[in-house]
C-alpha cells in the first residue's frame, strides 16, 4: 500500500493512474478501523481498479473539545487492517496539510442539517461537508463510499455533491454489527464491557420500534415507551428517537412507512453513539 501525508505528490500520483484510464474509489474514514470500515473497502475493491482511503480526524466537524481529544487514533493498527483487506493507497494527511491558517467557508443545507445531529451537534455537517469537499477536489474519485450508520451525513453528501456538481457517483453501504446488534463504530473502543452490552439497548430499541410500526402502533407510543426504559436503563441517556421520511429527514406526519427511517442517538456514560433503521 501507498502512503501519503501530503496533497501535492498524492496528485501526482493520482495524475500518473488517471492516465491509463483507471477508475477510483475513495473511503473517507476518521481511523481507529473496524469491519464497517473495511465493508466499505471491499465495495470500493469489487468496482474500482484503484481504492484510496483516508484517516483524517477532522477537527471542524467535532463541536465538543472533549470528543476530538478522546476520539481513538490507531494508526498503525489501521496500516495492517488497510494492507490485510488490499486497500492501495493511504492518505493520511496532518492539519497544517488540510487547513492552512484560519477557515472560513460554511455550509447550510436548509431543512437537512436543522435535525436530529445537526440540531445536536451545531456546526457538525458544515465542517463535513468542508473536508469531504476537499477530499473529493484532492483525489477526484470516480466513486465515494459511505456508511449508511452515518444516514444523516450520507444525505448530506448527497446534497453537496449534487448542488456543487461533483462528477462522482456516491454508494451506501450496510450498516456492520456486533453480534449484539451494536453497530460497529470507533467511538465503541471507549466503552468498558459492560457498557458495550448496555449500547445494544440502541438496536434492540430500533428493532422494538420496527416491530411495533409494522403492527400499526403511533409513533407517539412507541417513543413514550423508549424514553421510559432509557429512564431505568442506568448510564444511558437518549438524546433523540425520530421516525422520519428517509429523504427529507423531516419527522414523518403520514403513515406511509415504504419512505420511513427511525433514527437514534444516545449517551452510553458519556460515549455518543448513534443508529438507525430503514422500515422494510
Ligand atoms: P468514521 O471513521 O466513523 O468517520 O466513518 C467512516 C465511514 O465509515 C463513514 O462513511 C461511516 O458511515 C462508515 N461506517 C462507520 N461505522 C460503520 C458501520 N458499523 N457499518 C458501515 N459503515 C460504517
Amino acid at each position: 500500500m501507498e502512503i501519503f501525508n501530503e496533497i501535492e505528490p498524492l496528485r501526482a500520483f493520482l495524475r500518473k493512474k488517471r492516465s491509463n484510464q483507471i477508475s477510483i474509489g475513495l473511503v473517507p474514514t476518521m481511523g481507529a478501523l473496524h469491519e464497517g470500515h473495511l465493508a466499505l473497502i471491499r465495495a470500493s475493491k469489487a468496482e474500482n481498479d484503484l481504492t484510496i482511503s483516508s484517516i483524517y480526524v477532522n477537527p471542524t466537524q467535532f463541536n465538543n473539545p472533549s470528543d476530538l481529544d478522546n476520539y481513538p487514533r490507531t494508526l498503525e493498527a489501521d496500516i495492517a487492517l488497510l494492507e490485510r483487506v488490499g486497500c492501495d493507497i493511504l492518505f493520511a494527511p496532518v492539519n497544517a496539510e488540510m487547513y492552512s491558517g484560519s477557515h472560513h467557508v460554511n455550509f447550510d443545507f436548509g431543512d437537512l442539517d436543522k435535525v436530529m445531529e445537526g440540531k445536536f451537534r451545531p456546526g457538525h455537517f458544515s465542517g463535513v461537508a468542508l473536508v469531504v469537499s476537499k477530499f473529493f477536489n484532492i483525489v477526484q474519485p470516480d466513486r465515494a463510499y459511505f456508511g449508511q450508520k452515518d444516514y444523516q451525513q450520507f444525505q448530506i453528501i448527497s446534497r453537496l455533491t449534487e448542488e456543487l456538481k461533483f462528477p462522482i457517483t456516491l454508494r451506501s453501504v450496510p450498516i456492520a454489527r456486533a453480534a449484539s446488534g451494536l453497530a460497529l463504530s470507533s467511538r465503541n473502543q471507549r466503552l468498558a464491557y459492560e457498557d458495550k452490552e448496555k449500547a445494544s439497548l440502541l438496536y434492540k430499541t430500533l428493532s422494538y420500534a420496527h416491530s411495533e410500526l409494522k403492527k400499526g402502533v403511533e409513533f407517539s407510543i412507541i417513543r413514550e415507551e423508549v424514553e421510559s426504559r432509557f429512564n431505568k436503563a442506568d448510564g444511558m441517556k437518549l438524546e433523540y428517537f425520530e421516525l422520519a421520511d428517509r429523504l427529507t429527514l423531516q419527522p414523518l406526519k403520514n403513515n406511509n412507512l415504504s419512505h420511513a427511517i427511525i433514527l437514534i442517538a444516545c449517551y452510553v456514560n458519556g460515549v455518543r453513539l448513534i443508529d438507525n433503521m430503514l422500515l422494510e
